[in-house]
């Protein structure tokens, strides 16, 4: 727990919502499949493997209000890395089907308010972790965003409820696209994602995600 495990680096493609990629047939099955919308609306294609996580309504990994996505529990060695999709901007209505433990069966645009204080109690208290475990992606954050969550964290010690709100990543304008809507579900093990990307260097690191 408190571990980062994604970081939008300078090599993620990111393809602004008017791109005629999104027209051409030869791009845009691939964006809808793989790509995730930022708040922006710019839709992000990862260059690794992250863009293989999947949704799972108790997901082991959630985005974070600073950007970066952060580990919510310890992770096993050989569990799925999961995201809760809800977090990202949809403008259409996707089916899911979780594996384990209550699944809310439909991702929908209303999720982000319905889920947004659940996924703020989350994150904080992994954040708040974040500086007892190791962080080999530290290193890819933009310095303004790690000066601020030095910032936050400094100032969270000394009073509670100082860290930044997930709200922040709420889509600030009407998503043009429709992304990971058709997201392939793909099964990935940690120790898989561990072996053949860098940025997930965490997971093979050690056997539990602190
Ligand atoms: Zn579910």
């Amino acid at each position: 727990m408190g571990t980062i495990v994604y970081v939008k680096d300078a090599l993620e493609a990111v393809v602004t919502p008017d791109s005629p990629l999104l027209q051409d047939e030869r791009y845009a099955p691939t964006l809808k499949k793989y790509a995730y919308t930022d708040s922006e609306g710019n839709l992000v294609l990862s260059w690794d493997i992250g863009k293989f996580v999947n949704h799972c309504c108790q997901a082991n990994t959630l985005s974070t209000g600073y950007g970066f996505e952060i580990a919510v529990r310890d992770i096993q060695a050989g569990e799925e890395i999961t995201d809760d999709y809800g977090l990202f901007s949809f403008d259409d209505e996707m089916s899911l089907c979780c594996d384990n433990g209550p699944c809310r069966r439909v991702v929908r645009v209303e999720d982000f308010d319905d889920n947004v204080a659940r996924w703020d109690s989350l994150t904080f208290a992994a954040i708040r972790h974040l500086r007892e475990v190791d962080q080999p992606l530290l290193s890819l954050l933009d310095d303004d965003v790690l000066t601020a969550l030095q910032h936050d964290l400094d100032r969270d010690l000394r009073h509670a409820d100082s860290l930044r709100s997930v709200a922040t990543l709420r889509h600030k304008s009407e998503p043009i696209t429709r992304t990971h809507l058709a997201r392939r579900r793909m099964r990935q093990t940690a120790s898989a994602v561990a072996s053949l990307t860098p940025v997930m260097l965490t997971v093979t690191a050690v056997p539990v995600i602190g």
